[in-house]
């Protein structure tokens, strides 16, 4: 755990969440400001500060997994859904504890902005 971390706080549950999975593993939760009717952060419990800095293949297969779990529990698997992981500023990275978006319930754009 990074003592300054937003998302390990929320892993150890000292900052509340909308939890809508949580595993050995990963826990995932409702996003505090959704660009979609469906967005959900999917992160590891385990500190990793972005995809640049991820070692195991394990943990980062397990997010996409974790995210089409979610997506046919909350009935966008058909209709379709998005995965994002947005890796440092440039593309828009704000919170650094690597994270995956599932976004769905809406007609998505390409290319992303
Ligand atoms: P990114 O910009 O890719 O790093 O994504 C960070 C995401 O975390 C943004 O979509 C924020 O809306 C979201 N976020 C920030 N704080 C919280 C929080 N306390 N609970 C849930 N989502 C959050
Ligand atoms: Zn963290």
């Amino acid at each position: 755990m990074a003592d300054d971390c937003l998302f390990c706080r929320i892993v150890s549950k000292e900052i509340p969440a909308r939890l809508v999975l949580e595993n050995e593993h990963v826990i995932a939760f409702r996003d505090i400001n959704p660009q979609a009717p469906l967005h959900v952060l999917v992160i590891p419990r385990q500190h990793v500060a972005s995809l640049n800095e991820a070692k195991d293949p394990e943990l980062i297969g397990r997010l996409s997994l974790a995210a089409a779990e979610i997506a046919k529990q909350e009935g966008v698997a058909e209709s379709g859904y998005r995965t994002v992981i947005n890796t440092n500023r440039g593309a828009g990275q704000t919170v650094f504890h690597v994270h995956l978006h599932l976004l769905g319930g809406r007609d998505m754009g390409w290319p992303p902005g």
